[in-house]
């Protein structure tokens, strides 16, 4: 299931109970040539004040391909890895 919360406690709340999951970030306007982006829940990027939920979002899933598959559907970019989540072995 994807949820996409509304505000950062409710983000930093699904990532505290996910530790396994995956988050793709991504802008509303589709304009951001560095999303959408792909992370692992333990990422280092995510902390807290992390981002303006009214211009970006957060797509946060257990299973990293219900993830793709709604990207791939509903964005025409491709989908960009973390380095850093890469290099941990979270994604
Ligand atoms: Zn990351």
């Amino acid at each position: 299931m994807i949820s996409i919360p509304d505000t950062n406690d409710e983000f930093f709340q699904w990532i505290k109970s996910n530790r396994e999951g995956f988050i793709v970030n991504s802008d509303y306007a589709s304009s951001n040539s560095g999303f959408p982006a792909l992370h692992g829940s333990r990422c280092a990027h995510f902390t807290k004040d992390d981002s303006d939920f009214t211009k970006n979002f957060k797509l946060c899933s257990i299973n990293r391909e219900e993830i793709e598959e709604w990207v791939r559907r509903t964005d025409q970019r491709t989908l960009v890895s973390c380095k850093d989540c890469l290099s941990k072995g979270y994604i």
